[in-house]
């Protein structure tokens, strides 16, 4: 199918792609156009103007600022993939990155943009909420962090409003007692995850502690598997997978009671990594 009419506007500067947002109510961004174009050509969104963000200077840094790290919004998925500073301080989107759909698509994709789409079944918004990060976004009053425990908030559904914009994933960095897990199952690589977990503890002793255990392909957004998280700290993976609380639905993929058990699998598996993964 074809999109219906829009106008489009290349944004020079945040400034300008605000104002634009500001004026025409139902305007869209456009990233890298991976997700937005497809809804487009089938006619599931119709807004009269796209407001082009990739021209819009310093939005594709990778800055180490403090103990954090912060990834432009415009950081492609490629880009992040290449990263040595992402591959030596937030291991886990490392980790995650080449899972995301195939070359071509991670060639334009952002991780500004699959945070903002906020696909249940996208491996970077797990990562983001096991990662305990934040969501930097400029509107009309400014500049916000939200952090990514409370931008979730329904099927594709945000946090944000519709001026605001994403500018910056915030990612605490790794540390040498941090370890992290990671585990998806999917049809073919590159498709979908049925269900993945991303996972992030840090090690005290012979325990982990400040265990976060983010599932996605389970519900409308990705979600925290907390009673597990407790049970796993604890140190017992049977109990951890007993914990289990989570209420995925039946889609095209698989069953509600196929994903309960594959994220009952998958929790052993990156048990095991959180475990036995030494992060120097
Ligand atoms: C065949 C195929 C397979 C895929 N498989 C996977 C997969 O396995 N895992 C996965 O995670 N993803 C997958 N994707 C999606 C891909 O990662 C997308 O690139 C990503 O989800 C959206 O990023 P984008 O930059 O392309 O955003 P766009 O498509 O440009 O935008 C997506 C939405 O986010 C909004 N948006 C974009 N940037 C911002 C911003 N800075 N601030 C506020 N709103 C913004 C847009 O307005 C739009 O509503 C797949 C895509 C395709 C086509």
């Amino acid at each position: 199918m074809k999109p219906a009419p829009f106008a489009y506007h290349k944004a020079r500067s945040l400034d300008d792609a605000l104002a634009h947002l500001a004026a025409h109510k139902d305007a869209r961004l456009l990233a890298g156009g991976q997700s937005l174009i497809a809804t487009l050509n089938m006619r599931l969104s119709a807004p009269t103007l796209l407001v082009d963000i990739n021209g819009i200077a310093g939005l594709d840094r990778i800055e180490v600022k403090g103990d954090a790290i912060e990834i432009g919004a415009l950081v492609r998925h490629a880009q992040a993939e290449r990263s040595d500073v992402i591959a030596k301080h937030v291991p886990l989107i490392a980790r995650a990155m080449p899972h995301i759909a195939h070359p071509a698509i991670r060639n334009r994709g952002t991780l500004g943009g699959s945070i903002a789409f906020a696909d249940p079944a996208a491996e970077l918004p797990a990562c983001l909420l096991a990662l305990g990060g934040a969501i930097v976004a400029s509107g009309p009053n400014g500049t916000r962090a939200i952090k990514a425990d409370d931008f979730f908030k329904g099927l594709f559904e945000t946090a944000l409003s519709p001026d605001e914009i994403v500018t910056a994933l915030r990612v605490p960095m790794a540390r040498p007692d941090s370890r992290i897990g990671f585990a998806e199952l999917a049809r073919r690589h590159g498709d979908y995850a049925i269900v993945g977990l991303a996972a992030t503890a840090r090690t005290t002793g012979e325990k982990l502690a400040d265990v976060r255990l983010a599932y996605f392909g389970v519900g409308d957004t990705p979600v925290r598997a907390r009673k597990a998280e407790t049970a796993l700290a604890e140190g017992n993976i049977d109990d951890a997978v007993g914990a289990l609380d989570l209420s995925p639905h039946d889609d095209v993929q698989a069953t509600a009671a196929t994903k309960k058990h594959l994220a009952g699998v998958l929790l052993r598996r990156v048990a095991k990594q959180l475990m036995e993964a030494v992060h120097a």
